[in-house]
């Protein structure tokens, strides 16, 4: 049974006008809880108003009244209705509608025009009002739902996210190329509303919500489009979950990459070093490269956030970081860009310059010693770095290296945060270049290792240790990776 339409609802109105006794009731039933309300009416000329006071309890509201503004306000569940005294404006959490006919006060109550008012409410409520003039009565059938929660949990290899129900359902689930994941929930009552507003992030980018007439369908779109996904069901509570698992190293490194250059949404930044690892340190002030290189991070990660992108950061404090681990965090995550941030060091104290390195096989001996050094980090990793034992050969990591699918790429961004550094900070460009850096070892997008200044330069230590020499740099880097980003995706069109 649906909505009788209102035209000929307001003509039995009028006749129901011409026939009754101003105080007539109707009687309310709520289906669900299975109460009974009697709501007092009024009629004005051939208009049916309905208690406000009344009307609530059928719909399972709180009413507040505010004698100063001589509005009342029912509140659900989900929405708030505030009306006033005189008016035909009712405001729904925080919009407007117009009711046609004011709202009057009599007996100490504020009324209603039933039939516009009844409108409004199903338009804004869940569940749905049923007037059957002819009998005097008004069902309200509330919407219940079945999907009750939806909540997400980061795991080690990856994000589980679940549905929480009130019964079993059964399910259909469809991956689209685009990278949505379709759930089809069959019987699924869902507050689609609600559900669309879950934030999932950063695994899932944005989740929509549909309700059909006999199923509903909840499309999360995944962050890494090649994600493994596996979709069960658990009783008690009845629930189902999606694991999706991120870890590409099960994925398999033959995969084909999914880096869209139109798509430049989400970058991780580096710090280098950390914890245990203090990076280089300065020769002048004992400066560490763990500290200014997270000054710098955080900076950068501060001013893309204020363009508009999301930023992650593999360590936010002073924590140890694996070298493996910091591309297997941006591959989980599914990141279009990677950016390691460090400061420079030599045996020599004359050496300076800002440099920007990309991963391939060294065509020099200074390239390859500014490798030898990032990656010495890996002395520090309890396990030792698994297979690579022999450190002294600098090409080891170039075995399996994922970075050829994107040296275009990654020399294009080194060349635009070199480009921004000379325009940005005063110290030598010594441009850019490529080693083998094990850091950069197995990123599925783009990436590239960021040499600010050297710190066994006494000039560029004391740079260093100042605030707006490092807020220029970060400056630098994210102007560089804002570039990046606007002429790929222009390229692409
Ligand atoms: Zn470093």
């Amino acid at each position: 049974m649906r909505l009788i339409p209102s035209y000929s609802l307001l003509i039995s109105i009028i006749l129901l006008g011409l026939v009754s006794p101003t105080n007539a009731e109707i009687q309310g039933r709520n289906i669900f809880t299975r109460t009974d309300v009697d709501l007092s009416t009024k009629m004005v000329g051939e208009i049916v108003y309905v208690s406000l006071a009344d009307f609530h309890r059928l719909i399972d509201a709180e009413l507040k009244w505010n004698p100063i503004e001589a509005a009342a306000t029912i509140t659900t569940d989900e929405r708030s209705i505030k009306v006033v005294m005189r008016s035909s404006y009712v405001v729904v959490d925080k919009e407007a509608y117009n009711i046609i006919y004011r709202a009057i006060f009599e007996d100490g109550s504020l009324y209603v025009p039933l039939i516009t008012f009844m409108e409004l409410c199903n338009k804004t409520l869940s569940g749905e009002l049923l007037y059957f003039p002819e009998r005097n009565m008004l069902d309200f059938v509330p919407r219940i739902y079945n999907v009750l929660d939806i909540k997400g949990d980061e795991k080690l290899n990856g994000y589980l996210v679940t549905l929480f129900l009130t019964k079993p359902l059964e399910y259909e689930y469809h991956l689209t190329d685009e990278g949505w994941l379709n759930l089809t929930l069959l019987d699924g009552e869902i507050n689609t509303e609600k559900v669309s507003e879950y934030d999932l992030a950063p695994f899932v980018r944005s989740i929509k919500a549909y309700q059909f007439e006999n199923s509903a369908q909840i499309s999360f779109r995944l962050r890494n489009r090649k994600a493994n996904f596996v979709i069960t069901d658990q009783d008690s509570p009845p629930r189902i979950t999606i694991s999706i698992n991120t870890d590409t190293d099960i994925v398999g490194l033959s995969g084909v990459p999914t880096w869209r250059k139109n798509n430049i949404e989400l970058i991780v930044i580096d710090p280098g070093h950390g914890g245990q690892d203090p990076g280089a340190v300065g020769r002048k002030y004992g400066t560490k490269e763990k500290e200014i290189v997270l000054d710098i991070s955080k900076r950068v990660r501060d001013y893309l956030k204020k363009k508009g992108l999301d930023v992650r950061m593999t360590r936010e404090n002073d924590t140890f970081i694996p070298l493996g681990e910091r591309t297997q965090f941006a591959n989980r995550l599914g990141a279009d860009l990677f950016v390691s941030i460090h400061a420079n060091a030599s045996e020599r104290v004359e050496p300076r310059g800002c440099e920007t390195f990309f991963l391939a096989r060294a065509k020099n001996d200074e390239a390859r010693a500014v490798a030898a050094l990032e990656n010495s980090a890996i002395r520090f990793e309890e396990e030792g770095a698994g297979g690579y034992d022999n450190l002294s050969d600098l090409d080891f990591i170039l075995m399996d290296i994922v970075q050829n699918e994107y040296l275009k790429e990654s020399s294009d961004l080194a060349e635009l945060i070199q480009v921004e550094f000379s325009r940005h900070i005063r110290v030598p460009n010594r441009g850019i270049d490529q080693a083998g850096f094990y850091v950069l070892n197995r990123a599925y997008m783009p990436a590239v290792l960021v040499e600010t200044a050297f710190i066994s330069n006494a000039d560029e230590e004391r740079l260093l240790r100042n605030r707006s020499f490092r807020q220029d740099v970060a400056e630098a880097i994210a102007k560089g990776i804002l570039e990046f980003k606007r002429r790929y995706q222009l390229s692409e069109r």
